[in-house]
Formats: C-alpha cells, sequence, structure tokens
C-alpha cells in the first residue's frame, strides 16, 4: 500500500550521496516549518548496490520506491560498473527501468539561465530566460519498431519507427497546458509536421487540446527553427512541449543555455502525481569526496518533488526562492563562479547558505 507522506531517497553514486545530504538539510527545513509530516526512507542504489547486492535495482529498493509518493534520485554510474553487460549496468538497471516501470510519461526541465554564466551575449539573453521543457517520455521514435533489414542488393540497413498515438500526446499536451497555467500561460508545441505524418497527428492534437485551456495561447514551430531560436532569442518562451526525441535534444541545448549542469533539476512524471526527481547531472566523478559539487540540482529537483507530488506550491517557492537568492547575493560553487567578487564555497556551505535564505524568507 502507497503511504502518501513517503518519498524514496535513492543517493546513489559518486556526488549523488554529497549533494543528497544538503536536499535533505533544505527537507528537514521545510518539514518543520510547515508541519508536512513527510517521511524519508534511504535505500541502495545503482553500482553501490551492485556492490551490496548484486543487482543495481534490489528488491527492497524497488519496494521502498513502490509504497513511496515519490523518488528523490541522486545519480548512478561509475567506471568501476562499466565491463558489465549493458542491461546489467547501473543506469539501465535502476533508473531507466524506473522510468519504464512506473510509465512516467513526462519529463519536465525547468531552465533559467544567469547572465553570467550563459554562453549566449548579453544582449540576447538581457530580457530573461525562464523555460520548461515538457518532453514526452515513454513514446515516440525511442520505443517504435526497430530492426535490421537488407535491400534488394543484399545491402545492410537498419530503421527506427516513429509512431505516436493519439492519447499519449493528449495526456503530455494536457500536462504543459496545466504548467503554462501557472506560468506565463504560453505553449510552444515543437514539431516536424512538414515532413513527418506523425507530427501532423501530434499537431492536430496539440490543437484539439488547446482549446480546453483558452486561457492559455499555444503556437506550433518546427524543431530546427525551434533549436536557432533557443541560440538567438530565448526570452519569449515559456513551456516548450516536445515529443520524445526532439526534447532529448532540445532540453541539453537549454541545458547548455544556462551553462552549467550542477543548476538543473528534472522531474519525471506518472499518473496520479507519481514522480522521479533527479539532478541533470551525473556522477561527476572529477568532484567526489571533495566538497566541490554543487548541491543546488538537487535541491532544486526536491522543490520539483514538492511541488508535482505533494502539489505544495508554497514549500517549493520558498525553496526556489532561496536558491535565487544565494545565487543572486555571488555564492557559488567551483561551477559557476566566474569572477572574483563572488564567494566560492563548497557543497556543504552552500546547503547551509539555502537554509539561512528559508529561515530569513520565513
Ligand atoms: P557528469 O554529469 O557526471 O559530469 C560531466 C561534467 O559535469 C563534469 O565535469 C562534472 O564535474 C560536471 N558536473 C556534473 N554534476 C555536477 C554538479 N552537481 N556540480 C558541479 N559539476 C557537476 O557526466 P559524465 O562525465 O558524462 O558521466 C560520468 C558518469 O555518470 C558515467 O558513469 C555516467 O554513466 C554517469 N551518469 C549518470 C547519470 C544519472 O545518474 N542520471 C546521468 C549522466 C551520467
Amino acid at each position: 500500500m502507497k503511504n502518501k507522506n513517503l518519498i524514496a531517497v535513492l543517493p546513489g553514486d559518486g556526488i549523488g550521496p554529497e549533494v543528497m545530504k544538503e536536499a535533505l538539510k533544505v527537507l528537514n527545513f521545510v518539514n518543520n516549518h510547515y508541519h508536512l509530516n513527510i517521511e524519508t526512507k534511504v535505500s541502495e542504489v545503482g553500482g553501490q548496490a551492485i556492490d551490496l547486492y548484486g543487482e543495481a535495482l534490489p528488491d527492497k529498493t524497488l519496494e521502498l520506491c513502490q509504497k513511496s509518493k515519490a523518488i528523490l534520485f541522486g545519480s548512478v554510474g561509475g567506471s568501476k560498473w562499466d565491463k558489465l553487460p549493458p542491461e546489467k549496468r547501473p543506469e539501465r538497471a535502476s533508473l531507466l527501468f524506473l522510468r519504464k516501470h512506473f510509465n512516467l510519461f513526462a519529463n519536465l526541465r525547468p531552465c533559467k539561465v544567469l547572465k553570467d554564466l550563459s554562453p549566449l551575449k548579453e544582449e540576447r539573453i538581457q530580457n530573461g530566460v525562464d523555460l520548461m521543457c515538457v518532453r514526452e517520455l515513454t513514446g515516440g521514435l525511442y520505443f517504435g519498431e526497430k530492426g535490421k533489414k537488407f535491400n534488394k542488393h543484399g545491402e545492410k540497413g537498419a530503421f527506427d519507427t516513429l509512431n505516436y498515438f493519439e492519447k499519449e500526446v493528449q495526456r503530455i499536451a494536457t500536462l504543459a497546458f496545466k504548467l503554462a497555467r501557472k506560468r506565463k500561460k504560453k505553449v510552444t508545441s515543437i514539431d516536424k509536421a512538414n515532413v513527418l505524418t506523425s507530427m501532423v497527428l501530434w499537431r492536430e492534437t496539440v490543437k484539439k487540446v488547446s482549446k480546453n485551456f483558452e486561457d492559455v495561447s499555444l503556437e506550433h514551430i518546427y524543431v530546427d527553427n525551434m533549436s536557432m531560436q533557443l541560440m538567438l532569442n530565448p526570452s519569449p518562451y515559456d513551456v516548450l512541449l516536445c515529443p520524445n526525441s526532439f526534447g532529448d535534444i532540445l532540453s541539453d541545448q537549454c541545458a547548455g543555455l544556462s551553462g552549467s549542469l550542477g543548476l538543473l533539476p528534472s522531474a519525471s512524471l506518472g499518473e496520479n502525481n507519481f514522480g522521479l526527481y533527479e539532478p541533470a547531472g551525473g556522477i561527476a566523478p572529477d568532484l567526489v569526496g571533495k566538497n566541490k559539487a554543487n548541491p543546488l540540482a538537487q535541491i532544486h529537483s526536491l522543490s520539483l518533488l514538492l511541488r508535482y507530488s505533494f502539489e505544495n506550491d508554497k514549500a517549493a517557492s520558498l525553496i526556489e526562492k532561496a536558491i535565487d537568492k544565494v545565487l543572486e547575493k555571488g555564492i557559488r560553487t567551483r561551477d559557476l563562479f566566474t569572477s572574483k567578487t563572488q564567494t566560492l564555497v563548497g557543497t556543504k556551505e552552500m546547503g547551509d547558505e539555502v537554509v539561512k535564505e528559508m529561515e530569513k524568507l520565513c
């Protein structure tokens, strides 16, 4: 049975445990402040679990996830386990398995851009960039029929199929419009309807869904143009609604815009508010055990968890405002440090600063 107050905490490998510790500090603060009664249980995942139990997602970890309201995930992987067969390796056997097992059909990646970090010239981002990339995660090109074949001359070939059903598009589009309603009320739907039949269906279905959201504006854009606009003029965009494969690429382009992996959270959502929340980055092998990793992506992932799985906008906004304040003050971990006028801090100190700002904001 589900415990509606339980979060499964899976720190994983590399910097996972270090940044997770800071996120749990932040959770402890909001839990006490808002009397949320949230419980957490920690379990092993990834390489750490392979060493202890012989598999990346032991039964006890999966059972914990099953009875929880949400999963707060760190990161998994590492060269130690690279020689295992692909299906046994930490990422495939734990993270990808969980996405599939819980039918997490939507991936959300918010992306705000700090002027001193973005690779774009200041004049291109002076009006601010605040995007929410909404990627369909369980359909499309990555899940269509695939195979190898030979033509009549005996030449070897291979194929993948891009296939969408109306229901899959309706589900992700509805989520995108609901999110836009709480933001700048604008959805940009990305497709390639000029060449791909499945994308004509995508466009028609998104249009139909938009009729239920007349307060939200909708525009359609071809993926190649969107990719260019993100470099030339990203400010006017709000929610980007993407098919799986296009979203995979554009969400990393958004990550590039923001300048550091250490800042980017993500949420993978299923039905009934269940979700898996994790930083966009990996185990950062170069930073492990050095108190140098940026914990903000993990802390921001926690705020997404509170917003989408616990529907607690207040607690989520408090965390997000505190993160913004810390960055505005020029407090930076190494990955964000661009000028001597800023204050360089470690992983633990960054977590403490976020808690301090939350105390001030309350
Ligand atoms: P990575 O994200 O671990 O590192 C890429 C770069 O980003 C490094 O320079 C790293 O220091 C930096 N970085 C990442 N997170 C950071 C943070 N929080 N603060 C500061 N800097 C940060 O990606 P990689 O090097 O391609 O992969 C290393 C390992 O991580 C591989 O074993 C890979 O399989 C695994 N990985 C796991 C996940 C996941 O668990 N979701 C995602 C990506 C990679």
